[in-house]
């Protein structure tokens, strides 16, 4: 157990294959894999080393010293062990707690502590055998120490980046501090350390000098970052709603230096969101047959690749002091390695993007349209008893099932396969309007498609269908439909009662149209049936 004056077993980490994981790895890393930690009450001398490794110069700022130290509250000890969990439940690692006595402190100790710039909201100490390692100072002139810890709040964030500096991570930038290992005084916000590295062990500071990409430096991807980025690069100072858990870059690097939790959703689970709060997380799942079901109204996009970011439910946003940027950023991403198989949208107008496993992609209510990033003719479709299968001709592995799901777009073609809904009333009045062959028509079966997804109605789209074939006069609309349906041309017997109808106002174009359209004559022209399996392409 770790004392006031010593702390536990560290070791040095590897480094590894992986420049993305390098960059964010401070160079040591705790031996144990069961971590303590305590919540110190008070500054006595008796708790808190003031030895040159400890509180005492040059380590550290004598953090404990200050007039300004005092403990953590009922409520922020909840919510710092929520913020403890966060990193238990991606990674091999256990924290317990212990009551600090003069022989027995954890081995991080969070408390505050004052930095006169309000900017700081707190630092850390990377394990190091100094009883200051991994302690965590939260600043008192700082919003910490005016808002609630909730998840979702800069608090929460602020307290999951300091564990992961408590833990071995280190900032993904060149911050300016000292990269010596031993003494790596992460201050946020600050370079306290500028011009202070006198270590003679510089082949040691290089390996752990590395730094990530400016594409990848960014919170949505690491709450190591200090860059509140949307993926079109538009930069602020947050988020409107903060990642609730180590995000993808986090949980790769805590997982190389301790080991995945194999144990954490291993089983079959159901990620379940709503619209009754907002979400900003990535899914760590050890295994099992996994969902993503969203039950609510917002249209959002799900992507089930390892690594990829959906928009589910309630937007995120970035913001530069309280206002919202750009578009809203992925707010639920998928660790590198997860897979989860299957997702149920949402009511609302939804993107579905696969995984290269086999996935049942259910689009629920609304027009939803499935995303596939390659050719056409890389894929099979067939027609199922409740939607259809589409199957990668070389990967026998990639084969999803499709519920609900109205339009699939390929990298070259798309199809629209609610041959039910709307894509079948497009054909079925193309057909009566323009003929059956002008089904194949992707132009024509576009502009049809977007009217009535829309909310142009059946009649609405027929009568603009007789518009756009310039006729106005009922003799030669009638005469056309006939033509149509039945392949020649009508006697004036044939097309007279349905004139007088017209002439009459008894039914109106459209309507007259889209009864044409209903017959059994064109819907057997056009092979309706036959489209319902193969879907219809469209532009
Ligand atoms: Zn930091």
């Amino acid at each position: 157990m770790p004392t006031p004056y010593e702390s536990s077993e560290i070791r040095f980490s590897d480094l590894a294959k992986d420049a993305s994981i390098n960059a964010l790895l401070g160079g040591t890393q705790w031996k144990d894999d069961t971590i303590s930690y305590s919540y110190p009450s008070s500054n006595s001398g008796l708790l808190w080393s003031q030895f040159f490794n400890g509180y005492g110069s040059p380590f550290g700022n004598g953090e404990p010293w200050s007039s300004s130290f005092k403990p953590l509250t009922a409520s922020e000890r909840f919510n710092f062990e929520k913020a403890l969990q966060q990193w238990a439940n991606v990674a091999d690692i256990q924290f317990v707690q212990v009551a600090e006595t003069p022989e027995v402190v954890g081995d991080i100790r969070p408390a505050y502590t004052s930095d006169p710039d309000g900017s700081v909201l707190a630092w850390s100490y990377l394990p190091s055998y100094s009883p200051a390692a991994s302690d965590i100072w939260i600043n008192t002139q700082s919003q910490l120490n005016r808002e609630e810890w909730n998840p979702g709040s800069m608090s929460f964030e602020t307290l999951m980046h300091e564990i992961g500096h408590s833990l071995g991570l280190k900032h993904p930038f060149y911050d300016g501090s000292s990269s010596k290992i031993e003494y790596q005084d992460e201050i946020e916000g600050e370079d306290e350390n500028e011009g202070d590295d006198d270590d003679d062990d510089d082949d040691e500071d290089d390996l752990f000098d590395s730094v990530l990409p400016d594409s990848l430096d960014k919170v949505s991807y690491t709450i190591m970052s200090y860059t509140y980025a949307d993926l079109e690069g538009e930069e602020g100072t947050g988020f409107s709603f903060h990642p609730t858990t180590p995000m993808i870059l986090d949980i790769a690097a805590i997982q190389y230096l301790y080991g995945a939790n194999d144990d954490y959703h291993a089983g079959n689970n159901t990620y379940t969101y709503t619209d009754a709060q907002t979400y900003h997380e990535t899914i760590w799942d050890a295994d099992g047959t996994d969902a993503i079901v969203y039950n609510g109204t917002i249209p959002s996009l799900f992507d089930l690749n390892p690594a990829g970011g959906s928009v589910i439910g309630q937007s995120v946003y970035v913001q530069a002091n309280g206002i919202d940027l750009g578009l809203p950023v992925p707010n639920v991403w998928i660790a590198d390695g997860v897979t989860i198989e299957n997702v149920t949208a949402g009511q609302s107008d939804d993107i579905l993007i696969g995984n290269h496993g086999s996935n049942i992609l259910n689009g629920g209510l609304g027009i939803d349209t499935v995303i596939v990033e390659a050719p056409r003719n890389q894929f099979s479709l067939s027609k199922s008893i409740n939607g259809y299968t589409l199957s990668e001709k070389d990967e026998s592995h990639n084969q999803d099932t499709l519920i609900n799901i109205e339009r699939l777009a390929f990298d070259d073609y798309k199809l629209a396969l609610d041959l039910n809904g709307h894509a079948g009333e497009v054909a079925k009045i193309i057909g009566a309007v323009f003929g059956s062959n002008t089904v194949s028509n992707q132009m024509y079966v576009g502009i049809g498609l977007s009217k009535l997804d829309d909310g142009l109605s059946y009649e609405q789209l027929a009568a603009l269908a007789i518009n756009a074939a310039g006729l106005s006069d009922h003799d030669e609309i009638v005469a056309l439909l006939w033509k149509n349906l039945f392949g020649s041309a009508p006697q004036e017997s044939d097309i007279s009662p349905y004139v007088n109808l017209l002439d009459s106002g008894d039914i109106t174009v459209g309507g007259l149209t889209a009864l044409a359209a209903d017959s059994s004559f064109n819907v057997q022209n056009i092979n309706l049936l036959e489209l319902s399996h193969t879907g219809i392409a469209y532009l």
